[in-house]
């Protein structure tokens, strides 16, 4: 495989797709080397057919909004990956959803569902829909055109979507309730992230961010620390950032910041109980607006306009909003002002520069398909209970998701750990994923 050739053809196919192309090129050099050692991957072309998706569905969505207006908007399903199991992953509803950004997080996601452990395909989907501002009547109607059309493509052994940026319990309740309605197929395992009583799995809503925490834990461990009384900065407050604070808080670390779209939130003496109950309140306003914590917990927290949660001085930098909401000069900032540990709990919430930044002095760095990897792989968990007609209590979940991270932190020292005997937590967890999917595709023969 020669990584320049391959992005230079991909670059003209797919002009202007700058987050699919970056997070290709990210993978490729990865596992350049790796590949370059398996004859058979490159006589079967695994490179150019795993960076494609199966195929992407395109839709119109057109609802009312409250003032009686008709709205259009655009729908997609990316099915990226089937080799190891149906196509799984997240809905993102946001007004910056494109075709790149969801081939990017299929892509993503393929390989991150291969660390799992779980035979789970990779998947995405979402619209260009803004929630911001919208009421909850507006969200519901919405939530019902969109099912209209993605009904078609998805169930439980062919496509089960998730929630993502925008997407939470409440439109799960919206999409999964239509596709009831629509379909008259009343399998519970056609969407993940669920309500408790109509098939969730107890432990949803927080896995993301505590999975994220138990990875942290892992790789301090291994440098030789421990999480207590370290302080953190955390970007967002939505559900990721939420669960994050609530698992960093409970294993003695101290939250220090959170962000929003408009500014970022000092909280010198660490976040409460009562601040973290909040964030659920802030997200369902659907104001986007972190300063609401300011207002609400004045002399707690402190608002600046306009600053990112990377100018609060901190041990760990947890980024856990957007892709590429960390640059290089970010990562500057966070290692002049102290910060020794990066863990990326966003999709791509680095830019390039930021992590070659980290990996260059000595920040320690863990990519998001390995740290956000709780998230979906509590959904396949939900599913297995689905299939099996059970529920699961909280601990049963929360003692599957430790083995699952821990045997993620594994895969990533196994096949990240350089000559040098340092972790390249990127390498690592990039070729644990490949190598699953390539040699899935390459024993199901040239399809
Ligand atoms: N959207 C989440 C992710 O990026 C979860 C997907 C899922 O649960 O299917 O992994």
């Amino acid at each position: 495989m020669n990584v320049e050739k391959i992005m230079q053809n991909l670059e003209q196919k797919h002009p202007g797709e700058s987050e699919y192309l970056q997070a290709v090129r990210e993978v490729l050099e990865s596992v350049e080397e790796v590949y370059n050692q398996h004859p058979e991957f490159e006589k079967a072309k695994i490179i150019e057919r795993i960076v494609e998706p199966d195929r992407i569905f395109t839709f119109r969505v057109t609802w009312v909004d409250d003032q009686g207006e008709v709205q259009t908007n655009l729908g997609y399903r990316v099915q990226f990956n089937s080799a190891i199991g149906p196509y799984k992953g997240g809905l993102r509803f946001h007004k910056a959803v494109t075709p790149s950004m969801l081939k990017f997080l299929g892509f993503e996601q393929t390989f991150k569902n291969a660390l799992t452990t779980l035979p789970m395909g990779g998947g995405k989907g979402g619209s260009d829909f803004d929630p911001v501002g919208k009421s909850d009547a507006e969200i519901m109607r919405f939530c019902q055109a969109f099912m209209l059309e993605l009904r078609h493509n998805i169930g439980p052994d062919q496509d089960i979507p998730a929630g993502d940026v925008g997407v939470g319990g409440r439109e799960i309740g919206f999409l999964n309730g239509m596709y009831q309605k629509l379909s008259r197929q009343y399998h519970t395992g056609v969407l993940t992230g669920k309500g408790e009583t109509w098939g969730g799995s107890i432990l949803r809503p927080e896995a993301t961010g505590y999975g994220a925490l138990y990875f942290t834990e892992h790789l301090l461990h291994k440098a030789g620390k421990d999480i207590k009384g370290l302080t953190i900065a955390l970007s967002g407050f939505g559900n990721v950032a939420w669960g994050a604070a609530k698992k960093a808080k409970e294993l003695g670390a101290k939250v220090i910041a959170i962000s929003g779209p408009d500014g970022v939130c000092h909280i010198p003496e660490g976040i409460t109980d009562e601040m973290i109950d909040y964030m659920l309140d802030m997200r369902a306003s659907n104001r986007n607006k972190v300063e609401d914590m300011a207002t609400k917990f004045p002399g707690k927290a402190q608002f600046t306009a306009g600053k990112k949660a990377w100018s609060i001085p901190c041990d760990i930098a947890l980024p856990c909003a957007f892709q590429n909401e960390l640059s290089e000069d970010d990562a500057k900032e966070l290692k002049a002002n102290g910060c020794w540990c990066c863990c990326e709990v966003s999709n791509m919430g680095c830019q390039p520069g930021a992590i070659h930044f980290f990996q260059k002095n000595g920040v320690l760095f863990a990519p998001g398909k390995a740290v956000n990897a709780g998230g979906v792989a509590t959904s396949g968990l939900e599913m297995t209970q689905n299939a099996a007609h059970l529920n699961w209590s909280g601990k049963e979940v929360d003692d599957k998701l430790h083995w699952i991270m821990e045997n993620i932190h594994e895969q990533c020292v196994k096949f990240g750990t350089q000559a040098d005997g340092t972790i390249d937590y990127v390498k690592g967890a990039n070729i644990a994923g490949f190598m699953k999917v390539a040699t899935a595709m390459l024993e199901q023969g040239i399809i």
